[in-house]
Protein backbone atom coordinates (compact mmCIF):
# COMPACT_ATOMS: atom_id res chain seq x y z
CA UNK A 1 0.00 0.00 0.00
CA UNK A 2 1.57 3.59 -1.08
CA UNK A 3 0.37 6.00 1.61
CA UNK A 4 1.12 10.01 0.78
CA UNK A 5 3.11 11.77 3.55
CA UNK A 6 3.54 15.04 1.91
CA UNK A 7 0.75 17.46 3.50
CA UNK A 8 -1.27 18.11 0.15
CA UNK A 9 -3.16 21.25 0.74
CA UNK A 10 -5.43 20.50 -2.47
CA UNK A 11 -5.53 16.79 -4.04
CA UNK A 12 -7.02 16.44 -7.92
CA UNK A 13 -8.25 13.45 -9.42
CA UNK A 14 -7.69 13.80 -13.15
CA UNK A 15 -4.73 15.20 -14.83
CA UNK A 16 -6.94 16.20 -17.75
CA UNK A 17 -7.62 19.92 -19.66
CA UNK A 18 -9.23 21.13 -16.23
CA UNK A 19 -7.27 19.41 -13.52
CA UNK A 20 -3.78 20.70 -15.05
CA UNK A 21 -4.69 24.02 -15.10
CA UNK A 22 -6.88 23.92 -11.56
CA UNK A 23 -3.36 22.73 -10.53
CA UNK A 24 -1.03 25.18 -12.67
CA UNK A 25 -3.23 28.05 -10.96
CA UNK A 26 -2.89 26.74 -7.43
CA UNK A 27 0.82 25.63 -7.38
CA UNK A 28 1.60 29.33 -9.01
CA UNK A 29 0.13 30.77 -6.08
CA UNK A 30 2.55 28.70 -3.66
CA UNK A 31 -0.27 25.86 -2.42
CA UNK A 32 0.76 21.84 -2.12
CA UNK A 33 -1.27 20.14 -4.83
CA UNK A 34 -1.43 16.75 -5.75
CA UNK A 35 -2.96 15.68 -9.26
CA UNK A 36 -3.31 11.37 -9.01
CA UNK A 37 -4.13 10.44 -13.33
CA UNK A 38 -5.25 6.99 -14.34
CA UNK A 39 -3.69 7.19 -17.64
CA UNK A 40 0.77 7.01 -17.93
CA UNK A 41 3.17 9.94 -18.75
CA UNK A 42 3.97 10.40 -22.31
CA UNK A 43 5.88 12.66 -23.65
CA UNK A 44 7.61 13.60 -27.24
CA UNK A 45 9.80 10.92 -26.43
CA UNK A 46 7.75 7.94 -25.83
CA UNK A 47 4.82 9.01 -28.11
CA UNK A 48 3.38 5.95 -29.53
CA UNK A 49 4.34 5.91 -33.60
CA UNK A 50 1.14 3.99 -35.49
CA UNK A 51 -2.25 4.33 -35.11
CA UNK A 52 -3.52 1.51 -33.43
CA UNK A 53 -1.57 1.41 -30.50
CA UNK A 54 -2.59 5.21 -29.63
CA UNK A 55 -5.76 4.25 -29.97
CA UNK A 56 -5.19 1.71 -26.90
CA UNK A 57 -2.83 3.61 -24.94
CA UNK A 58 -4.76 6.87 -24.74
CA UNK A 59 -7.93 6.01 -24.55
CA UNK A 60 -10.43 4.18 -21.62
CA UNK A 61 -11.55 0.70 -22.91
CA UNK A 62 -8.58 0.69 -25.20
CA UNK A 63 -9.92 2.96 -27.66
CA UNK A 64 -13.58 3.46 -28.86
CA UNK A 65 -16.23 2.94 -25.81
CA UNK A 66 -20.36 3.38 -27.16
CA UNK A 67 -23.51 3.70 -25.89
CA UNK A 68 -25.81 0.75 -25.04
CA UNK A 69 -27.76 0.78 -28.32
CA UNK A 70 -23.96 1.02 -30.10
CA UNK A 71 -25.05 3.95 -31.98
CA UNK A 72 -22.47 6.57 -30.76
CA UNK A 73 -18.74 5.69 -30.59
CA UNK A 74 -17.19 7.71 -27.63
CA UNK A 75 -13.40 8.88 -27.04
CA UNK A 76 -12.26 9.31 -23.23
CA UNK A 77 -8.98 10.01 -23.15
CA UNK A 78 -6.91 8.47 -20.32
CA UNK A 79 -2.92 9.96 -20.09
CA UNK A 80 -1.10 13.16 -18.32
CA UNK A 81 -3.00 15.57 -19.99
CA UNK A 82 -6.24 14.24 -20.67
CA UNK A 83 -7.87 15.57 -23.90
CA UNK A 84 -5.31 17.93 -24.89
CA UNK A 85 -2.95 15.46 -26.09
CA UNK A 86 -5.21 13.29 -27.99
CA UNK A 87 -7.44 16.53 -29.38
CA UNK A 88 -7.39 18.63 -32.26
CA UNK A 89 -6.36 21.45 -30.01
CA UNK A 90 -9.36 23.75 -31.55
CA UNK A 91 -9.80 27.00 -29.66
CA UNK A 92 -13.09 28.83 -29.48
CA UNK A 93 -14.71 30.91 -26.55
CA UNK A 94 -18.31 31.17 -26.30
CA UNK A 95 -20.87 33.48 -27.87
CA UNK A 96 -23.68 34.94 -26.04
CA UNK A 97 -26.29 31.81 -27.22
CA UNK A 98 -24.62 29.52 -25.52
CA UNK A 99 -23.56 31.06 -22.40
CA UNK A 100 -27.31 32.63 -22.03
CA UNK A 101 -28.95 28.61 -22.49
CA UNK A 102 -26.19 28.37 -19.40
CA UNK A 103 -27.21 31.19 -17.37
CA UNK A 104 -30.71 30.33 -17.89
CA UNK A 105 -30.44 27.05 -17.03
CA UNK A 106 -28.21 27.08 -13.96
CA UNK A 107 -29.31 30.32 -12.74
CA UNK A 108 -25.44 31.59 -12.45
CA UNK A 109 -24.93 35.16 -13.65
CA UNK A 110 -21.36 35.01 -14.46
CA UNK A 111 -22.25 32.90 -17.55
CA UNK A 112 -21.20 35.79 -19.60
CA UNK A 113 -18.89 37.01 -22.05
CA UNK A 114 -18.11 39.45 -20.18
CA UNK A 115 -17.43 38.10 -16.99
CA UNK A 116 -15.58 35.03 -18.54
CA UNK A 117 -13.36 37.43 -20.41
CA UNK A 118 -10.66 37.89 -17.85
CA UNK A 119 -10.55 34.13 -17.19
CA UNK A 120 -10.10 33.41 -21.14
CA UNK A 121 -7.08 35.98 -21.41
CA UNK A 122 -5.35 34.11 -18.85
CA UNK A 123 -5.52 31.25 -20.76
CA UNK A 124 -4.45 32.96 -23.89
CA UNK A 125 -1.91 33.57 -22.12
CA UNK A 126 -0.17 30.34 -21.09
CA UNK A 127 -0.95 29.09 -24.66
CA UNK A 128 0.47 29.90 -28.42
CA UNK A 129 -2.24 29.91 -30.67
CA UNK A 130 -2.13 29.89 -34.33
CA UNK A 131 -4.52 30.77 -37.72
CA UNK A 132 -2.76 28.13 -40.42
CA UNK A 133 -0.71 30.30 -42.65
CA UNK A 134 -2.74 29.97 -46.37
CA UNK A 135 0.15 28.56 -47.88
CA UNK A 136 0.05 25.54 -45.55
CA UNK A 137 -3.60 24.75 -46.13
CA UNK A 138 -3.93 21.04 -47.54
CA UNK A 139 -6.38 19.66 -50.58
CA UNK A 140 -9.07 18.99 -48.05
CA UNK A 141 -9.28 22.69 -46.79
CA UNK A 142 -9.20 24.16 -50.13
CA UNK A 143 -11.85 21.95 -51.25
CA UNK A 144 -13.79 23.12 -47.82
CA UNK A 145 -13.17 26.80 -48.63
CA UNK A 146 -14.39 26.56 -51.99
CA UNK A 147 -17.40 24.48 -51.55
CA UNK A 148 -18.65 27.22 -48.76
CA UNK A 149 -18.06 29.93 -51.42
CA UNK A 150 -19.95 28.41 -53.94
CA UNK A 151 -22.95 27.64 -51.88
CA UNK A 152 -22.79 31.12 -50.16
CA UNK A 153 -21.54 29.68 -46.81
CA UNK A 154 -19.15 31.27 -44.25
CA UNK A 155 -16.53 30.15 -42.71
CA UNK A 156 -13.74 31.21 -40.89
CA UNK A 157 -9.74 30.12 -40.14
CA UNK A 158 -9.75 27.69 -36.74
CA UNK A 159 -7.71 28.50 -34.30
CA UNK A 160 -5.37 26.04 -33.01
CA UNK A 161 -2.75 25.62 -29.85
CA UNK A 162 0.19 24.94 -31.51
CA UNK A 163 3.57 26.75 -31.60
CA UNK A 164 5.32 25.66 -34.51
CA UNK A 165 4.36 22.66 -36.68
CA UNK A 166 7.37 22.78 -38.86
CA UNK A 167 5.38 22.15 -42.54
CA UNK A 168 8.03 23.13 -44.63
CA UNK A 169 10.24 20.15 -42.95
CA UNK A 170 7.11 17.72 -44.46
CA UNK A 171 5.11 17.06 -40.86
CA UNK A 172 1.42 16.12 -41.14
CA UNK A 173 -0.59 17.17 -37.71
CA UNK A 174 -3.13 14.14 -38.07
CA UNK A 175 -0.02 12.55 -36.30
CA UNK A 176 -0.25 14.45 -33.56
CA UNK A 177 -3.79 12.95 -32.72
CA UNK A 178 -1.82 10.36 -30.84
CA UNK A 179 0.57 12.83 -29.38
CA UNK A 180 2.68 15.64 -30.96
CA UNK A 181 6.39 14.78 -31.18
CA UNK A 182 7.74 18.04 -31.93
CA UNK A 183 5.99 19.76 -28.92
CA UNK A 184 3.91 21.94 -30.89
CA UNK A 185 1.04 21.00 -29.55
CA UNK A 186 0.05 23.12 -26.76
CA UNK A 187 -0.82 20.09 -24.79
CA UNK A 188 -1.08 20.40 -20.81
CA UNK A 189 2.49 18.73 -20.12
CA UNK A 190 4.46 21.08 -21.78
CA UNK A 191 1.85 24.05 -20.99
CA UNK A 192 0.79 24.97 -17.58
CA UNK A 193 1.05 21.51 -16.09
CA UNK A 194 4.71 21.42 -17.21
CA UNK A 195 5.04 25.18 -15.25
CA UNK A 196 3.06 23.40 -11.87
CA UNK A 197 5.74 20.54 -11.55
CA UNK A 198 8.50 22.73 -11.64
CA UNK A 199 6.48 24.46 -8.72
CA UNK A 200 4.59 23.04 -6.03
CA UNK A 201 2.55 20.09 -7.89
CA UNK A 202 3.21 16.27 -7.56
CA UNK A 203 1.78 14.06 -10.43
CA UNK A 204 0.84 10.31 -9.54
CA UNK A 205 0.18 8.76 -13.13
CA UNK A 206 -0.75 5.67 -13.10
CA UNK A 207 -3.05 5.49 -10.45
CA UNK A 208 -7.10 4.31 -10.99
CA UNK A 209 -9.01 6.42 -8.00
CA UNK A 210 -11.96 4.05 -6.95
CA UNK A 211 -13.14 5.71 -3.48
CA UNK A 212 -13.06 8.90 -1.50
CA UNK A 213 -14.22 9.85 1.69
CA UNK A 214 -14.69 13.51 2.73
CA UNK A 215 -14.98 14.86 6.03
CA UNK A 216 -14.64 18.16 7.64
CA UNK A 217 -11.07 18.83 7.37
CA UNK A 218 -9.68 16.11 5.37
CA UNK A 219 -10.33 14.45 1.91
CA UNK A 220 -9.00 11.04 1.23
CA UNK A 221 -9.47 8.99 -1.90
CA UNK A 222 -7.93 5.50 -2.28
CA UNK A 223 -7.54 3.15 -5.69
CA UNK A 224 -5.28 1.01 -7.21
CA UNK A 225 -2.25 1.45 -9.05
CA UNK A 226 -1.55 -0.09 -13.17
CA UNK A 227 0.71 -2.88 -11.61
CA UNK A 228 -2.14 -3.75 -8.74
CA UNK A 229 -1.05 -2.19 -6.11
CA UNK A 230 -2.94 -0.23 -4.02
CA UNK A 231 -2.60 2.97 -2.90
CA UNK A 232 -4.53 6.02 -0.15
CA UNK A 233 -3.73 9.79 -0.55
CA UNK A 234 -5.47 12.55 1.48
CA UNK A 235 -5.63 16.13 1.17
CA UNK A 236 -7.47 19.28 3.00
CA UNK A 237 -9.56 19.85 -0.37
CA UNK A 238 -10.39 17.58 -3.07
CA UNK A 239 -10.92 18.64 -6.82
CA UNK A 240 -12.46 16.14 -8.72
CA UNK A 241 -11.31 16.69 -12.93
CA UNK A 242 -12.07 13.32 -14.07
CA UNK A 243 -14.21 14.27 -16.59
CA UNK A 244 -18.30 13.60 -17.40
CA UNK A 245 -18.23 9.99 -17.05
CA UNK A 246 -14.53 9.79 -14.73
CA UNK A 247 -16.67 12.03 -12.43
CA UNK A 248 -19.56 9.71 -12.06
CA UNK A 249 -18.02 6.97 -12.02
CA UNK A 250 -15.76 8.32 -8.53
CA UNK A 251 -18.94 9.83 -7.21
CA UNK A 252 -21.45 6.86 -7.68
CA UNK A 253 -18.79 4.39 -6.47
CA UNK A 254 -17.95 5.98 -3.48
CA UNK A 255 -21.75 6.02 -2.60
CA UNK A 256 -22.74 9.14 -3.72
CA UNK A 257 -27.23 8.59 -4.21
CA UNK A 258 -28.29 11.88 -5.66
CA UNK A 259 -29.67 10.74 -8.64
CA UNK A 260 -28.97 14.09 -10.63
CA UNK A 261 -25.17 12.78 -10.57
CA UNK A 262 -24.62 10.98 -14.01
CA UNK A 263 -27.72 13.15 -15.90
CA UNK A 264 -27.46 16.12 -18.44
CA UNK A 265 -25.27 13.77 -20.64
CA UNK A 266 -24.56 15.68 -23.81
CA UNK A 267 -21.48 15.00 -26.45
CA UNK A 268 -22.05 17.18 -29.69
CA UNK A 269 -22.52 13.99 -31.98
CA UNK A 270 -20.25 13.86 -35.07
CA UNK A 271 -20.49 12.18 -38.17
CA UNK A 272 -17.89 12.78 -40.56
CA UNK A 273 -18.77 12.01 -43.84
CA UNK A 274 -16.04 11.28 -46.88
CA UNK A 275 -16.46 11.97 -50.75
CA UNK A 276 -13.96 10.59 -53.21
CA UNK A 277 -12.46 12.94 -55.87
CA UNK A 278 -10.72 12.24 -59.10
CA UNK A 279 -8.11 14.61 -58.44
CA UNK A 280 -5.89 13.48 -55.25
CA UNK A 281 -6.70 15.70 -52.30
CA UNK A 282 -4.29 14.50 -49.71
CA UNK A 283 -6.36 15.47 -46.94
CA UNK A 284 -3.65 13.47 -44.49
CA UNK A 285 -0.95 15.63 -45.62
CA UNK A 286 0.37 19.20 -43.34
CA UNK A 287 -2.00 21.06 -41.48
CA UNK A 288 -5.06 18.84 -41.61
CA UNK A 289 -7.41 21.02 -40.73
CA UNK A 290 -7.74 24.51 -41.23
CA UNK A 291 -11.32 25.75 -41.46
CA UNK A 292 -14.93 26.27 -39.38
CA UNK A 293 -18.37 27.09 -40.31
CA UNK A 294 -19.10 30.73 -39.11
CA UNK A 295 -22.50 30.91 -40.43
CA UNK A 296 -25.34 31.97 -38.29
CA UNK A 297 -28.06 30.17 -39.92
CA UNK A 298 -25.80 27.21 -39.05
CA UNK A 299 -25.44 28.13 -35.59
CA UNK A 300 -29.08 28.97 -35.40
CA UNK A 301 -29.92 25.65 -37.05
CA UNK A 302 -27.75 23.78 -33.70
CA UNK A 303 -25.15 22.26 -36.05
CA UNK A 304 -21.29 23.21 -37.31
CA UNK A 305 -19.27 22.32 -39.85
CA UNK A 306 -15.19 21.59 -39.55
CA UNK A 307 -12.55 20.60 -41.79
CA UNK A 308 -11.44 17.10 -40.84
CA UNK A 309 -9.92 13.99 -41.26
CA UNK A 310 -8.86 10.83 -39.59
CA UNK A 311 -5.93 8.40 -40.37
CA UNK A 312 -6.22 4.82 -42.04
CA UNK A 313 -7.79 3.03 -39.49
CA UNK A 314 -10.37 5.58 -38.45
CA UNK A 315 -11.03 6.09 -41.67
CA UNK A 316 -11.49 2.64 -42.60
CA UNK A 317 -14.45 2.10 -39.47
CA UNK A 318 -16.06 4.84 -40.50
CA UNK A 319 -16.50 3.47 -43.98
CA UNK A 320 -19.57 1.69 -45.12
CA UNK A 321 -19.26 -1.91 -46.49
CA UNK A 322 -17.02 -5.29 -46.50
CA UNK A 323 -14.77 -6.71 -48.27
CA UNK A 324 -13.79 -5.54 -51.73
CA UNK A 325 -15.68 -3.04 -51.77
CA UNK A 326 -14.41 -1.10 -48.74
CA UNK A 327 -11.30 -2.02 -49.92
CA UNK A 328 -12.02 -0.69 -52.90
CA UNK A 329 -12.67 2.85 -51.12
CA UNK A 330 -9.43 2.39 -49.12
CA UNK A 331 -7.30 1.91 -52.15
CA UNK A 332 -8.61 5.98 -52.73
CA UNK A 333 -7.55 7.04 -49.14
CA UNK A 334 -5.39 9.78 -50.88
CA UNK A 335 -8.56 10.91 -53.02
CA UNK A 336 -10.94 11.32 -50.18
CA UNK A 337 -12.05 14.75 -48.96
CA UNK A 338 -14.01 15.02 -45.51
CA UNK A 339 -16.64 17.28 -43.73
CA UNK A 340 -18.00 16.78 -40.02
CA UNK A 341 -21.09 17.90 -38.91
CA UNK A 342 -21.56 18.26 -35.41
CA UNK A 343 -24.74 18.65 -33.51
CA UNK A 344 -25.38 20.57 -30.70
CA UNK A 345 -27.63 18.18 -29.05
CA UNK A 346 -30.69 18.67 -27.08
CA UNK A 347 -31.45 14.79 -25.83
CA UNK A 348 -29.26 14.94 -22.51
CA UNK A 349 -28.43 11.05 -22.08
CA UNK A 350 -28.01 9.27 -18.89
CA UNK A 351 -25.02 7.71 -17.35
CA UNK A 352 -25.08 4.86 -14.86
CA UNK A 353 -22.24 2.38 -13.27
CA UNK A 354 -22.64 -1.42 -13.06
CA UNK A 355 -21.37 -3.45 -10.92
CA UNK A 356 -17.95 -3.87 -12.51
CA UNK A 357 -17.36 0.11 -12.07
CA UNK A 358 -18.02 0.43 -16.05
CA UNK A 359 -20.00 3.24 -17.45
CA UNK A 360 -23.32 2.44 -19.12
CA UNK A 361 -24.35 5.10 -21.27
CA UNK A 362 -27.76 5.80 -22.64
CA UNK A 363 -27.84 8.47 -24.78
CA UNK A 364 -29.41 9.15 -28.60
CA UNK A 365 -30.87 11.56 -30.49
CA UNK A 366 -34.10 12.90 -30.42
CA UNK A 367 -36.16 14.85 -33.37
CA UNK A 368 -34.74 18.03 -33.43
CA UNK A 369 -30.86 16.65 -33.14
CA UNK A 370 -32.08 14.35 -36.28
CA UNK A 371 -33.19 17.56 -38.27
CA UNK A 372 -30.28 19.44 -37.72
CA UNK A 373 -28.20 16.15 -38.59
CA UNK A 374 -30.15 16.21 -41.62
CA UNK A 375 -29.87 20.36 -42.39
CA UNK A 376 -25.61 19.96 -41.59
CA UNK A 377 -25.52 16.61 -43.90
CA UNK A 378 -27.56 18.53 -46.92
CA UNK A 379 -24.88 21.47 -46.57
CA UNK A 380 -22.05 19.18 -46.66
CA UNK A 381 -23.38 17.26 -49.88
CA UNK A 382 -23.96 20.62 -51.40
CA UNK A 383 -19.87 21.59 -50.61
CA UNK A 384 -19.23 18.66 -52.31
CA UNK A 385 -21.48 18.44 -55.09
CA UNK A 386 -20.58 21.84 -55.97
CA UNK A 387 -16.56 21.20 -55.92
CA UNK A 388 -16.59 18.15 -58.05
CA UNK A 389 -16.83 15.31 -56.07
CA UNK A 390 -17.28 11.57 -57.77
CA UNK A 391 -19.31 10.55 -55.26
CA UNK A 392 -20.51 11.43 -51.37
CA UNK A 393 -19.83 8.44 -48.72
CA UNK A 394 -21.24 9.16 -45.08
CA UNK A 395 -19.37 7.56 -42.57
CA UNK A 396 -21.57 4.85 -40.42
CA UNK A 397 -20.87 5.91 -37.42
CA UNK A 398 -21.08 9.16 -35.12
CA UNK A 399 -18.97 9.85 -32.42
CA UNK A 400 -19.10 11.47 -29.05
CA UNK A 401 -15.73 13.62 -29.07
CA UNK A 402 -16.84 16.17 -26.25
CA UNK A 403 -18.00 14.37 -23.10
CA UNK A 404 -20.30 16.45 -20.98
CA UNK A 405 -22.27 17.03 -18.13
CA UNK A 406 -23.53 14.52 -15.52
CA UNK A 407 -22.44 17.11 -12.54
CA UNK A 408 -23.99 20.14 -14.00
CA UNK A 409 -23.29 23.27 -12.30
CA UNK A 410 -26.85 25.17 -11.05
CA UNK A 411 -28.11 27.23 -8.21
CA UNK A 412 -30.97 24.48 -7.00
CA UNK A 413 -29.60 21.70 -5.72
CA UNK A 414 -32.96 20.03 -7.19
CA UNK A 415 -31.65 19.71 -10.45
CA UNK A 416 -27.63 20.40 -10.20
CA UNK A 417 -24.40 18.80 -8.73
CA UNK A 418 -22.58 21.65 -7.93
CA UNK A 419 -22.95 25.45 -7.12
CA UNK A 420 -21.66 28.55 -8.45
CA UNK A 421 -18.27 28.56 -6.27
CA UNK A 422 -18.00 25.17 -8.01
CA UNK A 423 -18.38 22.85 -4.75
CA UNK A 424 -20.73 20.34 -4.78
CA UNK A 425 -23.97 20.62 -2.84
CA UNK A 426 -23.96 18.53 -0.65
CA UNK A 427 -19.99 18.42 0.51
CA UNK A 428 -18.52 21.71 0.13
CA UNK A 429 -14.91 20.11 0.84
CA UNK A 430 -15.27 18.77 -3.26
CA UNK A 431 -14.78 21.06 -6.24
CA UNK A 432 -15.60 20.05 -9.93
CA UNK A 433 -15.10 22.66 -13.05
CA UNK A 434 -14.74 20.44 -15.89
CA UNK A 435 -16.78 19.10 -18.33
CA UNK A 436 -18.67 17.63 -16.37
CA UNK A 437 -20.61 20.86 -14.96
CA UNK A 438 -21.66 21.79 -18.63
CA UNK A 439 -25.60 22.55 -17.76
CA UNK A 440 -26.18 21.91 -21.41
CA UNK A 441 -24.23 21.08 -24.93
CA UNK A 442 -22.72 24.36 -26.21
CA UNK A 443 -22.08 23.63 -29.77
CA UNK A 444 -19.18 25.15 -29.91
CA UNK A 445 -15.40 23.27 -28.95
CA UNK A 446 -15.46 23.25 -25.00
CA UNK A 447 -11.73 22.93 -23.79
CA UNK A 448 -11.11 26.71 -24.06
CA UNK A 449 -14.11 27.40 -21.86
CA UNK A 450 -13.14 24.47 -19.32
CA UNK A 451 -9.69 25.60 -18.89
CA UNK A 452 -11.42 29.65 -18.33
CA UNK A 453 -13.66 27.86 -16.12
CA UNK A 454 -10.72 26.26 -14.17
CA UNK A 455 -8.67 29.23 -14.21
CA UNK A 456 -11.70 30.70 -11.89
CA UNK A 457 -12.37 27.80 -9.81
CA UNK A 458 -8.83 27.88 -8.88
CA UNK A 459 -9.31 31.56 -7.82
CA UNK A 460 -12.10 30.30 -5.51
CA UNK A 461 -10.32 27.49 -4.41
CA UNK A 462 -7.59 29.74 -2.88
CA UNK A 463 -9.93 31.94 -1.06
CA UNK A 464 -11.74 29.24 0.54
CA UNK A 465 -8.21 27.59 1.49
C1 LIG B 1 -10.11 13.10 -30.53
C2 LIG B 1 -10.61 14.30 -29.78
C3 LIG B 1 -10.55 15.54 -30.38
C4 LIG B 1 -11.02 16.65 -29.69
N1 LIG B 1 -10.84 17.89 -30.25
C5 LIG B 1 -11.16 19.00 -29.54
C6 LIG B 1 -10.87 20.29 -30.05
O1 LIG B 1 -10.29 20.44 -31.11
N2 LIG B 1 -11.25 21.37 -29.31
C7 LIG B 1 -11.88 21.23 -28.11
O2 LIG B 1 -12.22 22.25 -27.50
N3 LIG B 1 -12.14 20.01 -27.60
C8 LIG B 1 -11.78 18.90 -28.27
N4 LIG B 1 -11.98 17.67 -27.72
C9 LIG B 1 -12.63 17.60 -26.41
C10 LIG B 1 -11.71 18.00 -25.26
O3 LIG B 1 -10.46 17.35 -25.37
C11 LIG B 1 -12.40 17.63 -23.94
O4 LIG B 1 -13.61 18.34 -23.89
C12 LIG B 1 -11.53 17.97 -22.74
O5 LIG B 1 -10.35 17.22 -22.74
C13 LIG B 1 -12.31 17.68 -21.45
O6 LIG B 1 -11.52 18.14 -20.38
P1 LIG B 1 -11.72 17.52 -18.92
O7 LIG B 1 -10.72 18.18 -18.04
O8 LIG B 1 -13.15 17.62 -18.57
O9 LIG B 1 -11.41 15.97 -19.10
P2 LIG B 1 -10.13 15.22 -19.72
O10 LIG B 1 -9.24 16.16 -20.43
O11 LIG B 1 -10.69 14.06 -20.47
O12 LIG B 1 -9.36 14.70 -18.44
C14 LIG B 1 -9.88 13.80 -17.52
C15 LIG B 1 -8.73 12.95 -16.99
O13 LIG B 1 -9.17 12.30 -15.80
C16 LIG B 1 -8.62 11.01 -15.78
N5 LIG B 1 -9.43 10.15 -14.91
C17 LIG B 1 -10.71 9.76 -15.11
N6 LIG B 1 -11.13 8.98 -14.09
C18 LIG B 1 -10.08 8.88 -13.23
C19 LIG B 1 -9.90 8.20 -11.99
N7 LIG B 1 -10.86 7.50 -11.43
N8 LIG B 1 -8.69 8.28 -11.38
C20 LIG B 1 -7.68 9.02 -11.94
N9 LIG B 1 -7.81 9.68 -13.12
C21 LIG B 1 -9.00 9.62 -13.75
C22 LIG B 1 -8.67 10.58 -17.23
O14 LIG B 1 -7.79 9.50 -17.48
C23 LIG B 1 -8.31 11.86 -17.96
O15 LIG B 1 -6.93 11.94 -18.23
C24 LIG B 1 -11.57 16.52 -28.39
C25 LIG B 1 -11.62 15.27 -27.79
C26 LIG B 1 -11.15 14.16 -28.46
C27 LIG B 1 -11.21 12.82 -27.79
Amino acid sequence: MTKSEANYDVMIVGAGVSGSFIGWYLAEKGVKCLVLEAGSYFHAGNYPTNERDSNSKFYWGGGLEFNTHASIGLLRPKAVGGGSIVNQALLDRFDADALDSWKNRSGVEYFSQKALEKYYDIVDEQLVSQEIPAKYRNGNAEVFEQGFKNNGYICAPLIRAQKDCKYEDGNDCIECLGGCRIDSKQSTPVTVLKKAMDKNLDVVPDFDVTDMQVEDSTTRVSGTFTNGQKGEFSARKLVLAAGAIGNTRLLKQSGFRNPIIGSGFYTHPQHMILAEYDREINAQKGAFQAFKSNDENFRRDGFKLENVFAAPVAIAMLLPGFGKKHQEIMERYINLACIEVAIRDTNPGRIKINKAGKPVISKSLNKLDKTRLKKGTEAIYNIFNSTGAKRVIPGILPIGLHLMGGCAMGLDERNSVVNADFQMHENPNVFIADSSIFPDAPGINPSMTIMALSVKAAETILQKL
